[in-house]
């Protein structure tokens, strides 16, 4: 039990019943759930059927190795039984089944990460009693939807392979109680919920059907509903339960029937199904290779980042199954950079007995492995040159996560650059773009990027930083956009690591802004600028004095091409790592600022510069090294540094402002 201190376990005076509190999350949602008044609440049965069908997949996975758990007979089912009589509507299923232990654990805490999520944003709202509809659709709150349309919830469960029966029986408001059962059950759960008087229409026959239909048509085992009649127990006669019954559900797999024969309704519930997603698939990719190798994938782009994007435990939720049968969720089917896909692979090839560490070093697993992962590459790429739009979304979500495997897949760098997409000094910054660039998104891929390239340009520029709004404000810039050289402005932490090692893309290399020498002088300014022309006479000695004054904390004081309207700025040197990535490095040891002394360009045409050099002049030494103090600091600033020492920096800022 993970969360045994919040729970309460008190021994009633009846045997062999316990009452247990709900871990405090639990009770809050709950409360949400009684009181809910969300107009779409039949996903509860949605919600329901999936938990079944995933006791049913894990049941037959176990049977895989351990005969015992699944007689040869049995036909894995699930099966609803509506009674008016008594206003309940029961969920049974004969699939793992759950200990008493498991019964605390599942259904008195909250594992499942989409209702954590949901929690979460309640919590945000605060608004402790409306839950908003629509974040429940979104989410899913699985097994505790029951409370929505129910007043109280009984479960009955037997887990496979053992013949102790458990009952679990709530209302939902802060306790549930666990009796262990005299009478045999047969293994697997029945869920009874008792329909509150708002809900009885979920006992017709028509409107579960409807749902049914819906909602969970894809679920590859049958799905049953029987009207009027009681459970099944274990003495019940089979016969004459089961002309009562009716299929709801055509009960293939949804992944072996042909595409034609598929709407995209029903791969939307599948994907909502496998994945616990509950937005709308960006892009379906559903094929059957019948080369080497025969298996047949069924995987989805999301339109929504999934919650755990960023938990680095969690690689690719890929499903994979051996001839519709589930093995496991952790075949790492995809590689860490394609996390954000969801879906399932069915092989027809790989040994259904293996243990899960042969599995792993499966060779069929690995070129499975390989081919689903070029599929799906090649899926996007043809996203990304027919339907731009769509897949501008895609990048926008996980664009990030996808450019781990610039550094991670060198193989198929090439192939991952086609796909990366960059915001860049073009269109952010640039006021001269004409206006019929002004409907567009402002992505720019590296293919734009080196087709408009002006001539006598050789690298690729780019800028890295923490944000967009700082990297746009960065003075670096100023050269390149006066001479029409486009920066690609990288705003990602990832960016910082891929760029570094990345070889260049089309005999270009990537050049940060940001460190050695510029280049720009042989470049021509564009028309319309006006930077002007500086005056070299008393540079020498203006740099020799500066570098003097700021020896502690800068490697050298250059002058800058980079610079147009700012008066200063910091360079890492050619040798050194760009400033960006140094920073990122210093803040993963703990640290924040890089150990590396920087080079200070400053900009020979500014005032400030100016106000340098007459300070010199007039032997003002308090003056002059205030001044080239403060530029060091501003430049600090500009890139999202505090100044090395705040209370020196207002004394000689204040010393100045007064001066002046
Ligand atoms: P989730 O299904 O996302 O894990 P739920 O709250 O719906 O979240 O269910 C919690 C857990 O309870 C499940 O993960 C599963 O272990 C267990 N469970 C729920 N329903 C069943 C069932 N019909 N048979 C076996 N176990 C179940």
């Amino acid at each position: 039990m993970t969360s045994s201190d919040e729970q309460s376990e008190t021994n009633n005076e009846t045997i062999n019943e316990t009452s247990y509190e709900f871990q405090a999350e639990v009770a809050r949602l709950l409360e949400l759930m009684v009181h809910s008044v969300y107009s779409e609440r039949e996903v509860f049965l949605r919600e329901l059927i999936s938990n079944s069908a995933d006791a049913l997949d894990k049941l037959r996975y176990k049977a895989l190795t351990d005969e015992t758990m699944m007689p040869d007979d049995l036909k894995l089912a699930i099966t609803l039984v509506a009674d008016k009589e008594t206003k309940t509507l029961t969920i049974i299923d004969n699939g793992i089944g759950m200990s008493k232990s498991e019964l605390v654990e599942n259904l008195g805490t909250i594992a499942r990460s989409g209702t954590k999520a949901f929690i979460d944003q309640i919590k945000q709202g605060d608004d402790s009693n409306k839950a908003s509809p629509d974040l429940i659709g979104q989410f899913g709150v699985g097994f505790y939807a029951a409370f929505m349309v129910a007043d109280r919830v009984d479960v009955i469960s037997r887990r496979a392979g053992s013949d102790e029966s458990f009952q679990w029986t709530s209302d939902g408001k802060g306790m549930f109680d666990i009796t262990a059962l005299e009478q045999e059950q047969a293994f697997g759960t029945s869920i009874t919920l008792h329909l509150k008087d708002d809900a009885v229409e979920f006992l017709e026959e028509s409107e579960i059907q409807r749902i049914v239909h819906t909602y969970s048509d894809h679920i590859s085992f049958p799905i049953f509903l029987k009207g009027e009649e009681k459970a099944p127990t274990d003495n019940d006669e089979k016969s004459e339960t089961e002309d009562a019954q009716q299929q709801l559900n055509a009960a293939n797999a949804l992944w072996t029937r042909s595409k034609n024969d598929i709407t995209p309704e029903q791969y939307k519930e599948f994907y909502h199904h496998t994945a616990s997603a509950f937005d709308d698939p960006a892009l379906t990719i559903h094929y059957t290779a019948e080369g080497r190798q025969l298996y047949t994938s069924l995987l989805f782009v999301p339109s929504m980042p999934p919650f755990d994007l960023y938990d680095a435990q969690r690689s690719a939720h890929i499903k994979l199954f051996v001839k519709r049968i589930f093995i496991t969720d952790d075949a790492e089917i995809l590689p860490p950079y394609l996390r954000f896909v969801r879906g399932i692979v069915d092989s027809e090839d790989i040994p259904l007995n293996l243990s899960r560490e042969m599995l792993q070093n499966n060779p069929l697993l690995a070129s499975i492995r390989k081919a689903v992962t070029n599929k799906v590459l090649s899926e996007l790429t043809k996203l990304a040159d027919n339907e731009a739009e769509k897949y501008l979304q895609v990048w926008e979500h996980f664009g990030a996560v996808m450019k781990e495997g610039l550094y991670e897949d060198v193989e198929r760098r090439d192939t991952l650059y086609k796909l990366t997409r960059f915001k860049s000094t073009l269109n952010e910054l640039d006021t001269r773009v004409e206006s019929d660039k002004s409907d567009d998104t402002g992505w720019r891929s590296l293919d734009d990027y080196i087709k408009d390239m002006p001539e006598g340009q050789t690298a690729i520029y780019y800028l890295a930083g923490d944000n967009m709004d700082q990297l746009k404000a960065s003075p670096q810039l100023e050269g390149y956009m006066a001479r029409g050289l486009e920066v690609l402005l990288l705003a990602d932490p990832v960016d910082s690591f891929w760029v570094s090692t990345a070889a260049g893309f089309e005999g270009k290399p990537f050049t940060s802004i940001t460190q050695g020498s510029a280049a720009l002088d042989d470049l021509p300014v564009q028309e319309g600028d006006e930077t002007e022309k500086s005056d070299d006479s008393d540079s020498d000695a203006l740099l020799d004095r500066m570098k003097t004054a700021l020896v502690e904390d800068v490697a050298d004081v250059q002058k800058s091409s980079r610079l147009v309207a700012s008066p200063a700025c910091l360079i890492a040197s050619a040798q050194a790592p760009d400033r960006q990535l140094e920073k990122m490095l210093a803040q993963q040891k703990g640290g924040s600022i890089p150990s590396v002394k920087p080079i200070l360009e400053i900009n020979a045409s500014h005032a400030m510069v100016k106000a340098l050099n007459s300070a010199i002049i007039d032997n003002k030494e308090k003056r002059f090294s205030d001044l080239a103090f403060l530029l060091l600091d501003e430049a600090r600033i500009l890139e999202g540094n505090a100044p090395k020492d705040p209370a020196k920096f207002t004394e000689r800022l204040n010393r100045l402002l007064l001066e002046g």
